[in-house]
């Protein structure tokens, strides 16, 4: 059976827990200085040039170029189209090596241009795509692999790279999570033949719906900026075959508004997970997924694994109960590629080649983050939380 409203509503009388007014969702955006995004659009109507290849657009693609140290930014109108141009550009074809552990986009971009997406398993650990399994998954029909930087920590792009030198495969990266991190060191956007970032709303850095493809290889770019626009090389001159991707100015106005807060959204986003870190701290079977020190990391993502042998309850009763209370937790990546349409008809098997995915798929959880969450809202859900695992036994009766 499951839990409703009423019964939750006796679990907050029953722990003396207030309810949420409002609704915490996972992903609420991250919103730059009101005034300057709407000066910003009033420049953008003065000049009547909506999108194109407008200032604004190649203003952001300067700025983000520059700020992630790579040669080419190409922003697009979101990040699927800018996975599906990516791979076409470089010339992806039969069966191409991703995790199943991402978000379905990943999968979808490939298998819409009819390219087969290979699953391969994760790492417990790092919850990335693991370089270990990648080998054993190429065929003759194998030419690229897509690593996906999960929760903005960077996958292991330097044996991939091996890998993909060694059997002659091409690499490319999702690095949607991933906007202003760092890996080894090194700025994640300047791994592999080409990285992609989406900017839609729920992401660290939005553009109401944006993306980008950014890429060292000037050949690779100038593919992807004629793809990106019917293949116009020049005004009636056809040279390619394109789709739409652009991205419009009023996106790019809030991509450079929202750039220029950049530092601020780090603070807050790191303050909230280290405010997590403290609420959560010694919960039997939960165990929040943390960030390098060393690195550079956006940690918009807070991300529990919970054991439910240990806590006594699952993932999904923790969920189901959040929800109640108005907390969008969201479980991730649920249910995994390998078991969403079509993949699962295609592949009825692929999950036991993937152990670890399976596991994480039962057991991760993410908690509201992102510059709209505060202190208070923090301390309930972990107080919340907590009340849950010392509970665990009485509420999973009263569920039952
Ligand atoms: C958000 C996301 C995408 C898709 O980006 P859109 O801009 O929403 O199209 C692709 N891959 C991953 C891992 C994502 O998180």
């Amino acid at each position: 059976m499951h839990m409703n409203k009423t019964s939750v509503a006796d679990l907050a009388v029953f722990g003396g827990l207030p309810a949420f007014a409002e609704t915490l969702h996972v992903g609420r955006p991250n919103i730059g200085h009101q005034e300057r995004f709407l000066s910003r659009v009033g420049d953008l109507l003065e000049r009547r040039w909506l999108t194109n290849n407008g200032p604004f657009v190649k203003e952001l693609e300067a700025k983000i170029a520059s700020l992630l140290g790579v040669k080419h930014c190409i922003c697009m109108c979101n990040g699927t189209v800018a996975l599906e141009i990516a791979t076409r550009a470089l010339e992806l074809r039969g069966e191409v090596i991703i995790p199943s552990f991402t978000f379905v986009a990943t999968a979808h971009a490939l298998q819409w241009q009819e390219i087969t997406p290979v699953f391969c398993d994760v790492d417990s650990q790092t919850h990335n795509i693991d370089p270990r399994k990648v080998e054993a998954l190429i065929t003759p029909r194998t030419t690229g692999i897509i690593g996906v930087h999960t929760w903005g920590r960077g996958c292991d792009a330097l044996a991939l790279t091996e890998i993909a030198r060694r059997r002659g495969l091409r690499l490319m990266f999702d690095a949607s999570h991933a906007f202003a991190c760092s890996y080894q060191g090194r700025s994640v956007g300047s791994f592999g033949d080409a990285e992609v970032f989406s900017f839609h709303a729920t992401k660290f850095f939005n553009t109401f719906e944006g993306g980008a493809v950014v890429t060292n290889d000037d050949r690779l770019a100038e593919r992807a900026r004629l793809m990106k626009n019917f293949g116009f090389a020049g005004l009636d001159n056809v040279i390619y075959i394109g789709t739409n991707g652009k991205m419009s100015e009023v996106s790019a106005a809030m991509g450079l508004t929202n750039l220029e807060s950049l530092d601020e959204f780090i603070a807050i986003n790191r303050r909230n997970h280290g405010r997590y870190r403290l609420g959560l701290e010694g919960l039997p079977g939960i165990s929040l997924i943390g960030y390098e020190e060393s690195e550079r990391a956006n940690f918009q993502y807070v991300i529990v694994e919970v054991e439910d042998t240990v806590s006594g309850i699952s993932r999904d009763e923790l969920v189901r109960i959040l929800h109640a209370e108005n907390v969008r937790a969201r479980r991730y990546f649920h249910p995994g590629c390998h078991r969403m349409e079509p993949y699962r008809s295609y592949f009825p098997h692929a999950g036991l080649l993937l152990p670890e995915t399976e596991r994480l798929t039962t057991r991760v959880m993410s908690l509201p983050n992102g510059t709209a969450v505060g202190e208070s809202d923090i301390q309930v859900i972990c107080d919340l939380i907590r009340f849950v695992i010392e509970n665990a036994e009485a509420i999973r009766s009263r569920m039952a």
